[in-house]
C-alpha cells in the first residue's frame, strides 16, 4: 500500500484556506438565514444585520467608517471600479500607477489607455520600492489619482505609504492603494495616513473566495461601476454575497486580533528559510527588499534552471509553490514585476515564490529546502543553461 504523500502548502499569497471561525459564522447564511439583505421582511433584516457587522469588522482593520466600505466580488473588481471611477470624471483624464501593480490594475489601465485615457507608470528600484523622485515628477502635471499597492504580491516589497500619501495630498491628487496582500500584516490607518481609497480581498486572509471590498473615503465622488439595483448605498449594484461578507468580516477581525503573534512567528520562519536557501543552494538570489517585505513572502531566482520545472518537481514532492504571480503562471509571460526591478531574463525564468501561512512549520521549511536542493541539483545536471561558477 502506498503511504499518503506529505503535502505542504507554500502558496498562501495565491489563496488561503478558510479558517474555522470564519466558516462557522458563514454557515447559517447559506441555510436558515439565507435572506436577501435588501428585503424588508425578517429574513432580509437578519441578513442586513449580519452585513452591518461584517462591514464594521472590515472597516476596523483600516480604521475606516463602516459606511466607507463597499462589498465587491473581489479585489479585482475593487481595483477596476476605483481606477475607472476616479479617472472618468476628472478633467485630466490621467492616472499614475506603479510599474509593479497586480494585473487587475495593469490590465484595467491598458484598457483605459485604449479608450483614450492617459496612464503614467512609476519606476521601481531593484528591490521593488517605488522611485519617489519619479512620483514627484509625475505629480507635477494634473492627475485624477495615484494607485500604488501597499505590498507586492510577487516579491513582497512593502511601499512607504505615508510618504506617498503625503505627496499626493500636497498635490491634491487622490491616493488609492491595493492592500490585498498586506492587510493582515501592514498597519494601515486610512484616516491618519490620508488614504482616499483602498482595495481588499477576503481569500488572502483566511476568508472565502469571491468577496472583496473597496474603501472609498466619505465625500469622494466615484462613478458607479456595476449597474442595476440600489445595493451598497446605490454605489455597487448586485445582490450582496452575505455569507461571503460575514466570513470576510470574521476573517478580518481574527487577522487584526492575531496579527502580531502570527506575523512574528511567520517572519521568523521566513528569515530562517531565506538563510537556509542562501546557505545551501548556490546561485540563489533573493528578489524583493530584504527587510521591508511581507512576513510571509520569499521570492528567489535560481540561476540556470526554469522556475516552472522547479515548481513541477516540488509538486511531485507534495509542495505547492508558485512561479512569480499565481495569476500569471500558466502563461509563458515573464513577470512584469521582476522585469521592472531590472532582473535579467534568465533569473526571471528561474524565479519561485514561497508564501508561508498560519499552518507552516519549521519541519515544512526543512523538508522544502531539502526537496528544493534535490530539484535544483537534478535540473542543473540536465540543463545546458547552467554554467559552473
Ligand atoms: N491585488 C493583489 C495585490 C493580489 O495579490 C490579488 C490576488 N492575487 C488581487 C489584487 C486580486 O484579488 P482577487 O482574487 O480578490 O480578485
Amino acid at each position: 500500500m502506498r503511504t499518503r504523500q506529505k503535502r505542504i502548502y507554500l502558496d498562501n499569497a495565491a489563496t488561503t484556506y478558510v479558517c474555522g471561525e470564519a466558516l462557522q459564522v458563514m454557515l447559517p447564511y447559506f441555510t436558515t438565514e439565507f435572506g436577501n439583505n435588501s428585503s424588508i421582511h425578517s429574513y432580509g433584516r437578519a441578513a442586513e444585520k449580519a452585513l452591518s457587522k461584517a462591514r464594521e469588522q472590515v472597516a476596523k482593520t483600516i480604521n475606516a467608517s463602516p459606511d466607507e466600505i463597499y462589498f465587491t466580488s473581489s479585489a479585482t473588481e475593487a481595483n477596476n471600479w476605483i481606477l475607472r471611477g476616479a479617472v472618468q470624471n476628472h478633467p485630466s483624464k490621467r492616472l499614475i500607477v506603479s510599474a509593479i501593480e497586480h494585473p487587475s490594475v495593469m490590465e484595467t489601465c491598458a484598457q483605459l489607455v485604449k479608450e483614450g485615457y492617459k496612464v503614467d507608470y512609476i519606476m521601481v528600484n531593484q528591490d521593488g520600492v517605488i522611485n519617489v523622485g519619479d512620483l514627484i515628477n509625475k505629480l507635477s502635471k494634473p492627475a485624477a489619482m495615484v494607485s500604488i499597492m501597499t505590498a507586492n504580491n510577487e516579491v513582497g516589497t512593502i511601499q512607504y505609504l505615508n510618504t506617498i500619501a503625503n505627496l499626493c495630498q500636497k498635490r491634491e491628487v487622490l491616493f488609492h492603494t491595493d492592500a490585498t496582500q498586506a492587510i493582515s500584516s501592514v498597519f494601515i490607518d486610512v484616516k491618519e495616513m490620508g488614504i482616499d481609497a483602498l482595495s481588499l480581498s477576503a481569500h488572502k486572509i483566511y476568508g472565502p473566495k469571491g468577496i472583496g471590498a473597496l474603501y472609498i473615503r466619505n465625500g469622494l465622488n466615484v462613478t458607479k461601476f456595476m449597474h442595476g439595483g440600489h445595493q451598497e448605498r446605490n454605489a455597487r449594484a448586485g445582490t450582496v454575497n452575505v455569507a461571503g461578507a460575514v466570513g470576510f468580516g470574521q476573517a478580518a477581525e481574527i487577522a487584526l486580533r492575531d496579527s502580531s503573534i502570527n506575523n512574528t512567528r511567520i517572519k521568523q520562519l521566513r528569515d530562517y528559510m531565506i538563510m537556509q536557501i542562501e546557505q545551501k543552494i548556490e546561485g540563489a538570489y533573493l528578489n524583493g527588499h530584504r527587510g521591508q517585505r511581507l512576513p510571509n513572502n520569499i521570492n528567489f531566482s535560481f540561476s540556470g534552471v526554469e522556475g516552472e520545472s522547479i515548481m513541477v518537481m516540488l509538486d511531485f514532492a507534495g509542495i505547492a509553490v508558485s512561479t512569480g504571480s499565481a495569476c500569471t503562471s500558466g502563461t509563458l509571460q515573464r513577470s512584469h514585476v521582476l522585469t521592472a526591478m531590472g532582473v535579467s531574463d534568465e533569473l526571471i525564468n528561474g524565479s519561485i515564490r514561497f508564501s508561508l501561512g498560519r499552518n507552516t512549520t519549521k519541519a515544512d521549511i526543512d523538508y522544502t529546502v531539502k526537496q528544493l536542493e534535490i530539484a535544483i541539483k537534478k535540473l542543473r545536471g540536465i540543463s545546458a543553461l547552467h554554467v559552473q561558477r
